[in-house]
């Protein structure tokens, strides 16, 4: 009785947050990877939307809790995490911009969440499979009143340049980052590739794979230095109006959160560490400049908040998926994961704002035109 009261409170919460366009926040614990019995875990609890962690002190221990939209914990599988974020994922195809990134320490999960372990089966792949295989599930059955064609880009900023996971022929060009480009595309020259089955998608994943893995070395694991985004671009036309809806997504796993000793590191791993705690903390503090509500928000500080501009600025529907490791030794990233998620969750945007061509846009068109023509008059 009490627990489904709460249920249905969180699933009314949620429906609220999706009117004012709010940061969704997520939390999943990550299962101990041995099979060893007595290991203890920093989760105390997880009710619903609540995460108790204990905290090792000299006094004894204590306790913290902190609530998000939803909380996973260690025994939930692929198909249920996804199962939450399918309304959410939907949504792209109504011609709404998404953005989903996987935050968290090195090891906590977040590559598990958006692609799966590395010998990925039918039942553990990941929310970027799974997002795609519905967008086509999805459309097929608007088929007769929508029309829909999904396309995929997908990147990774490291060291803080860009580059593309879907080239061929093996080049290595660097790619520049265009905020409020026309159509969404944030990165203009990064291969679109369209996609219309699972069996593409797997493909070039497969690919965007074994790019990202360029530059790896046994000790280097690179994905977690880099971030990679896995870009979705819908666009849908009404048959019977003839609207063009256009929606984007953008499922990012994030390098690992984890603040890298300066002292401990040297040449290219210093490199390395000081690009992440730079994006990373730009990241924060647009989050904090829009919990502010500042008129200026800093997105220019790093490639990835240029990336995600569109997505935290407003008219996106966002979820931060945050991730942790139940290790006590880990208890010092668990809680300032947490806190950071604390944080995210606090920030209110405008409402979310579908992405929309058609007669009806004619007056919203014009204007634009007319803002264009005066900036370029301008230059
Ligand atoms: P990250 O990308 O955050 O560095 P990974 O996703 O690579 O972390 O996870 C580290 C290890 O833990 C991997 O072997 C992964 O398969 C495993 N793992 C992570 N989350 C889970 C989970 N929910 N269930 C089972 N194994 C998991
Ligand atoms: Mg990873």
């Amino acid at each position: 009785g009490y627990h489904k009261v709460l249920e249905e409170n969180r699933k009314l919460y949620n429906q609220v947050q999706d009117l004012k366009g709010s940061i969704r926040v997520y939390c999943r614990v990550r299962p101990f990877l041995s099979a060893q019995p007595n290991y203890s875990s920093t989760v105390d609890n997880i009710e619903d939307g609540t995460i108790t962690i204990s905290i090792p002190s000299k006094n004894g221990k204590g306790r913290r809790s902190f609530n998000f939209n939803k909380v996973f914990g260690p025994s939930a599988s692929q198909a249920e995490v996804f199962s939450d974020m399918q309304p959410l994922i939907r949504s792209v195809l109504d011609g709404y911009n998404v953005c989903i990134f996987a935050y968290g320490q090195t090891g906590s999960g977040k590559t598990h969440t958006m692609t799966g372990p590395k010998e990925i089966t039918e039942k553990s792949r990941g929310v970027n499979y799974r997002a795609l295989s519905d967008l086509f599930l999805t459309a097929d059955q608007r088929r007769g009143t929508f029309c829909y064609d999904v396309s995929v880009q997908m990147i990774e900023i490291y060291n803080e340049q860009v580059r593309d996971l879907l080239v061929t022929d093996g080049s290595n060009k660097r790619l520049e980052i265009r905020s409020n480009s026309h159509r969404g595309l944030s990165v203009p020259d990064a291969c679109q590739v369209p996609v219309s089955s699972t069996k593409d998608v797997i493909e070039l994943m497969n690919l965007g794979q074994r790019n990202r893995a360029v530059g790896a070395t046994a000790l280097n694991d690179r994905s977690s230095r880099s971030h990679s985004c896995l870009t979705v671009h819908v666009q849908g036309r009404d048959l019977t109006s003839g609207t063009i809806l256009r929606g984007c997504m953008h499922l990012v796993d994030l390098a690992g959160s984890e603040r890298v000793d300066k002292s401990e590191a040297t040449g290219d791993r210093l490199k390395e560490a000081q690009h992440i705690n730079r994006s990373l903390s730009a990241l924060g503090d647009v989050i904090a400049s829009l919990a502010q509500k500042n008129q200026h928000v800093p997105y220019r500080n790093s490639k990835l908040t240029q990336l995600l501009q569109d997505s935290l600025g407003g008219q996106a529907k966002t979820l931060m998926f945050v991730h942790i490791s139940p290790e006590v030794d880990a208890i010092g990233e668990t809680i300032s994961t947490l806190k950071f998620a604390e944080r995210v969750a606090t920030v209110e945007l405008g409402a979310a704002r579908v992405n929309k061509d058609g007669a009806a846009d004619v007056k919203e068109l014009k204007e634009q035109i007319a803002s264009l023509k005066a900036a370029l008059a301008r230059k």
